[in-house]
C-alpha cells in the first residue's frame, strides 16, 4: 500500500525525553481513510507527539469489534510517513508482536486485559527478547500493583531498556463516576517504585466519557505525570469502539490549550507527591466507609421489610446490646477511642432506625431522616 519508512531510534529516543509526552489516535483503527484522516488532523493541531491505535481490540465480551487485524498495519505505516509521527498498538500476543516488528511499528503497549495475566505477559516479553523498541504496560484491571510490577520484570528480563507505564484506573466494586476509578494514591504508589520509567495517564479509559476528561488530564498534570495518551476520533460517536469517551483531533486540541501546565520544581514535587499519596489514600479509604455505610443502610431496610411482613418491632434491645459489646471489643483491638467509637454507634443506630422506620411507614429512606428511637 505504501513505502515503508522507519524511523530513526535516535530521534525516538529524544521524543521519549520529551514533557509532556502527548500519545493520541483513535481507540480502533478502523478504515484507511479514518486512520489517515485522524493522523492528520492530529498532526495539524501541533501538539501530539506519537500516534496510537488499537489493531487487535481484547474485548470483555464477545460479539463486539475485536479489532481490523493485521491489515490495519499498513494504514500506520501510511499514517506515519504522511505525519513523520511514529507509531504505537497494542500487542497480547507473541504473533501480534511479531506482525507489528514486521511493519516497523515504532512503539508498543500491553494492554490492562494482558498485563493481568503473567502467562500472555510473558509469551509477549518472549517475543521481544534481543529487540529494541519501546514497551508501554498498562495497569491491570484490577487495582493489583505487584501485577503490574511484574509486568515490568518480565519486560525488563528480556532486555528491552525503554519501558514505559500507563495508568489507565482500574476496575472497582461499587459505584463511581468513572469507567475506571483512577485510585490515584496507587499510580502514584507505582511511580514511586519506579521513579526513572516514563509514567503516562491514560484519561479516555480512566472515564469512559468525554466530559470527564479535562478534569482528570488536569489531575494527572497535577500529579506530575510525565504524559498523556487520549483517544481521538474523526467521527466519535460513530467509533466502532470506545465511542463515548473519544473526542476529536480539534477537542483535544482545545483541551489541551487549557490545561494548567505548573513548573517544574523536582524537589518539591517529591514533597508533594508523598504528601498526595498520603492524601489520596484518605481519600480512598473514606469513600470505601462511605460505600460501606450505604450498603449497611440497605441491609437494615431489608431487615425492615422483613420485619413488617413478619409484625416484629423496630429496635429490640438483646440485638443491639450484642452489637455494642462486640464492636466496642472489636474497636479497642484496633486502638479506636471508646468515646469516640460509642458516638460513631449512637450515630449509626439512629440512622439505621430512621431508615427502617420509613420503610415501615412505606417512605423513600434519605438522608433527611431525624427520626430518633
Ligand atoms: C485501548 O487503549 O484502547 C485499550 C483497550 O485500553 P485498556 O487496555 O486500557 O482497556
Ligand atoms: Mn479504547
Amino acid at each position: 500500500m505504501c513505502a515503508v519508512q522507519a524511523q530513526s531510534p535516535v530521534s525516538l529516543e529524544a521524543l521519549l525525553s520529551k514533557r509532556p509526552l502527548l500519545i493520541s489516535g483513535p481507540c480502533s483503527a478502523e478504515t484507511p481513510d479514518q486512520v489517515i484522516e485522524t493522523a492528520l488532523r492530529l498532526k495539524a493541531t501541533g501538539k501530539i507527539d506519537l500516534l496510537r491505535a488499537g489493531i487487535w481490540k481484547p474485548r470483555t465480551k464477545p460479539g463486539l469489534f475485536e479489532g481490523v487485524g493485521k491489515k490495519g498495519l499498513p494504514w500506520l505505516q501510511e499514517a506515519r510517513s504522511q505525519t513523520g509521527l511514529p507509531v504505537m498498538v497494542e500487542v497480547a500476543t507473541a504473533k501480534q508482536v511479531e506482525e507489528a516488528l514486521a511493519h516497523q511499528i515504532d512503539l508498543l503497549w500491553i494492554g490492562a486485559r494482558t498485563t493481568v495475566n503473567p502467562f500472555s505477559v510473558q509469551e509477549v516479553a518472549d517475543a521481544l527478547r534481543g529487540v529494541s523498541i519501546p514497551v508501554f504496560i498498562k495497569n491491570p484491571i484490577n487495582p493489583d500493583l505487584e501485577l503490574w510490577a511484574g509486568a515490568v520484570e518480565r519486560v525488563e528480563r528480556v532486555g528491552i531498556k525503554q519501558i514505559g507505564l500507563i495508568h489507565r484506573g482500574f476496575s472497582t466494586f461499587g459505584q463511581t463516576p468513572y469507567r475506571n476509578a483512577p485510585l490515584w494514591h496507587l499510580a502514584i504508589e507505582m511511580k514511586l517504585r519506579f521513579p526513572t520509567l516514563l509514567f503516562i495517564n491514560d484519561p479516555s479509559h480512566i472515564c469512559g466519557r468525554r466530559d470527564l476528561l479535562a478534569e482528570v488530564m488536569q489531575r494527572a498534570i497535577d500529579l506530575d505525570m510525565d504524559g498523556l495518551m487520549i483517544e481521538s476520533h474523526i467521527r466519535p460517536d460513530q467509533a466502532w469502539s470506545d465511542a463515548a469517551q473519544q473526542v476529536t483531533p480539534e477537542e483535544l486540541s482545545l483541551m489541551l490549550e487549557r490545561l494548567i501546565w505548573r513548573n517544574d520544581d523536582s524537589h518539591s514535587v517529591d514533597y508533594h507527591s508523598a504528601l498526595e499519596q498520603l492524601r489520596q489514600q484518605i481519600n480512598q479509604l473514606d469513600e470505601e466507609v462511605l460505600q460501606l455505610l450505604g450498603r449497611r443502610m440497605q441491609v437494615a431496610e431489608q431487615i425492615a421489610r422483613y420485619k413488617k411482613e413478619n409484625n416484629i418491632t423496630i429496635l429490640q434491645a438483646g440485638r443491639w446490646q450484642e452489637i455494642m459489646q462486640r464492636t466496642l471489643a472489636r474497636a479497642e483491638e484496633l486502638k479506636l477511642g471508646r468515646e469516640f467509637i460509642t458516638h460513631y454507634l449512637d450515630a449509626l443506630h439512629m440512622e439505621s432506625i430512621s431508615h427502617q422506620q420509613k420503610i415501615l411507614d412505606n417512605k423513600t429512606p434519605g438522608i433527611d431522616s431525624a427520626v430518633g428511637g
